[in-house]
């Protein structure tokens, strides 16, 4: 079994790539990712000399690229985790989002009907179903929930995801979705809340908390994700949406206030600053079709999760430090800076 896995150098791919060596590692994984400022092929550096594993820089958008790929290697699977992934990246400049989101996503598809795979795998996000009110806790995004979206980044994913629908119902493709809610957990890019917050309260800087805080993010370990990702596909049902999430929903202040608690750092270091446009009040995803259906269910908790995350950033500095200074520093001076 061959699978191509596509922005395997990011957050959640990187760990997709780890849970299949250790879950299969008779399976061959090719490694497509474009090394945007998102990508780290450091990440992927203890692996990267498996007879197994093979990487290629190549932009999932890029259809001479990616032919030239399946002509080589002929992917049996393909799981599509390559995407401009920041919400407020995408306030900022959207077109990049579109790119890669959604042509992305075309040209996967459009190889894998040329050169033909067992399986298409779309890895999207419950922020395409909008947000729900603060005020209505019974209510959660099902698979039925209508697409309804807020942002650039949830649009283009979104209409990737119409995409994957109708190339499945037009041309046959054995496609699945899945959307999963926040991910958190280690190799997360420091722009995220989460590792965000963990990296500056560590040099005990101010944490910019958007708002009030009191938006609501439904969390889930990276690890739960990608084994929810395994179970799809090897027994979800072509031209089927999976919703992946593991009920824990907290305010982002309740989030921040959990790491302070973990480092031993003072809430004094909390700033509020002004909200980002168009903010999502809460995301609360109903995962029961995976539990019946593919009999997944998180094995991480919250609680345990924060503590693992909280302890490799503590033990894996260099990682982070790389990539918070340089480029990454400026764009940081920008979108919080004077907020
Ligand atoms: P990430 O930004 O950490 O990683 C994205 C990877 O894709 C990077 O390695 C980047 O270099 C690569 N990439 C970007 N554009 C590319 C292109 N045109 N061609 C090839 N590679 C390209 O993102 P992530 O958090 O790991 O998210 C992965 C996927 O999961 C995304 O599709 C995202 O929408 C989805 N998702 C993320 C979350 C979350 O909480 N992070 C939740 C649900 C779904």
């Amino acid at each position: 079994m061959k699978i191509l896995v596509t922005g395997g150098a990011g957050f959640i791919g990187s760990n997709f790539v780890f849970h299949m060596l250790e879950n299969h590692p008779d399976y061959d994984l090719v490694v497509l990712d474009l090394l945007t400022y998102a990508g780290n092929l450091e990440t992927l550096k203890d692996v990267l000399d498996r007879p197994n594993v093979r990487f290629v820089r190549a932009d999932i958008a890029d259809r001479e690229a990616v032919y030239g790929l399946f002509r080589e290697e002929h992917p049996d699977i393909v799981v599509n985790f390559a995407a401009e992934s920041h919400v407020d990246r995408s306030i900022e400049d959207p077109g990049i989002f579109l790119r890669s989101n959604i042509i992305g996503t075309q040209t996967l598809m459009d190889a894998c009907r040329k050169y033909g795979v067992a399986r298409y795998h779309q890895v999207s996000t419950d922020e395409v179903y909008g947000d729900l009110p603060l005020d209505r806790p019974d209510l959660f995004f099902t698979e039925e929930t209508p697409l309804h979206t807020s942002s650039p980044y949830s649009a283009s994913k979104a209409a990737a995801d119409l995409l994957v629908q109708a190339y499945h119902r037009t041309y046959g493709l054995p496609a699945t979705i899945s959307r999963c809610s926040n991910n958190y957990g280690p190799y997360h890019f420091p722009e995220k809340l989460i590792p965000l917050i963990i990296s500056r309260a560590l040099a005990d800087e101010s944490l910019p908390v958007y708002g009030t805080g009191e938006n609501v993010r439904d969390w889930l370990f990276v690890r739960d994700h990608c084994a929810a990702i395994d179970r799809i596909i090897h027994d979800g049902r072509v031209g089927e949406v999976y919703n992946i999430g593991g009920h824990n929903e907290r305010t982002n202040l309740q989030v921040v206030k959990t790491i302070l608690k973990e480092l031993g750092k003072p809430e004094s270091l909390i700033t509020f600053v002004r909200d980002r446009a168009g903010h999502d009040m809460r995301y609360a995803i109903d995962p029961a079709k995976m539990m019946s259906e593919l009999g997944w269910e998180p094995t991480t908790t919250f609680d345990e999760g924060i503590k693992q995350t909280v302890k490799w950033y503590l033990d894996n500095e260099d990682w982070w430090k790389n990539i918070i200074s340089g480029d990454y520093q400026q764009y940081y001076e920008k979108m919080y800076a004077g907020r």
